[in-house]
């Protein structure tokens, strides 16, 4: 157990387990191997296995085989035909010791399977094995989603939110914004200051239009070189206005020098605003961007340091 708890240490958080069998005594015995290490969900059917593997979403679930209503082949079925719990690892327990079943259990999609009477030793360490793998899978596909230079959501991530959003806002009716921010005279502050100083200063522009999101749906994306985007549910066009100027003041606010630009000695942002209804037929995410784009587009035509509102 030390083993294993000190592995839990470099993961940051308790994994989540669902035991499912319906023989309570069953349970009580992985309850106790693992109650220490992880946080423990059960199930004493095949139909609560399911529904509490869908609520919790968990990281590994012990599925016993021969249960009275749905048996675990079933549940395995159906857990791997609903996207939300497709990637879920599952381990059977099976009692008899039959071949024919282990190839079963792996043809369903099984990442493993334990024989009752349980051994401890093995249980623990094969439980150890699939948690790390599932926890490991979860963080690189995390650390595909962010850019690596300022730690905030990255193009591809963005795509994605930006299209979940937009079906979010279409199904309650209510609008979507967008606001596209480039910074101003960016390749003069590179030439001046060099690159390594151009990095530090998206860095820092990152973290400080971050600050400047208060609602939880709130997202900001890194969208190209020096293009960040900020994405608000549920907000139109006034609270979006709100938000870039907020955004604007707060980069210049931070008074870093940029000699060359022309509009100010200080680093400053142009933006560009968009707010739609997702729910009028025939528009798409596309729009918005677009809309956003030539929005920003006319800041800077305008003469930078300002937003712009898509018409
Ligand atoms: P404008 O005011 O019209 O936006 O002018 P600009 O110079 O900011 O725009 P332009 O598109 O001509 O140049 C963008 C510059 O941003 C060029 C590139 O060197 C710099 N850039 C893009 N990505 C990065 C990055 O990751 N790090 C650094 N240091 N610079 C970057
Ligand atoms: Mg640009
Ligand atoms: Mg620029």
């Amino acid at each position: 157990m030390e083993e294993l708890e000190q592995w839990l240490m470099h993961v940051h958080r308790r994994p989540k387990l669902v035991i499912a069998d319906d023989q309570p005594v069953n349970i009580r015995v992985l309850y106790e191997l693992f109650r220490d290490t992880c946080d423990i969900f059960m199930a004493t059917s095949g139909a609560q296995a399911i529904q509490v593997a869908q609520n919790e979403l968990p990281d590994l679930i012990l599925l016993d085989v021969v249960m009275d209503d749905l048996d675990g082949h079933e549940v395995c079925r159906r857990l791997k035909s609903d996207p939300l719990t497709r990637d879920t690892p599952i381990i059977f327990i099976t009692s008899q010791d039959h071949e024919d079943d282990e190839v079963k259990a792996l043809e369903l999609g099984a990442v493993d399977f334990i024989t009752k009477p349980i051994n401890p030793v093995i249980t623990r360490a094969r439980v150890r094995t699939h948690l790390t793998l599932k926890l490991q899978g979860d963080r690189l596909r995390a650390s595909a989603l962010l850019d690596g230079l300022t730690g905030v959501a990255n193009r591809r991530k963005f795509d994605e939110d930006l299209l979940a959003d937009w079906r979010h806002c279409a199904r309650e009716n209510s609008p979507l914004s967008l606001i596209l921010l480039d910074v101003d005279y960016f390749k003069r502050f590179n030439d001046h200051y060099g690159h390594q100083a151009g990095d530090a200063c998206l860095k820092t522009i990152a973290k400080t239009l971050g600050k400047s999101l208060r609602r939880p749906y709130d997202k900001l994306a890194r969208y190209g070189g020096e293009e960040f985007a900020c994405l608000l549910p549920n907000t139109n066009v006034d609270g979006a206005k709100l938000v870039a100027q907020k955004m604007l003041d707060a980069v210049r606010a931070l008074a870093i020098a940029n000699r060359l630009s022309d509009v100010d000695e200080h680093v400053t942002l142009s933006a560009g605003v968009a707010a739609v209804l997702p729910s009028r037929e025939l528009l798409t995410s596309a729009v918005l961007i677009k809309a956003a784009d030539d929005a920003l587009y006319e800041a800077k035509r305008a003469g930078r340091a300002r937003f712009a509102l898509a018409p």
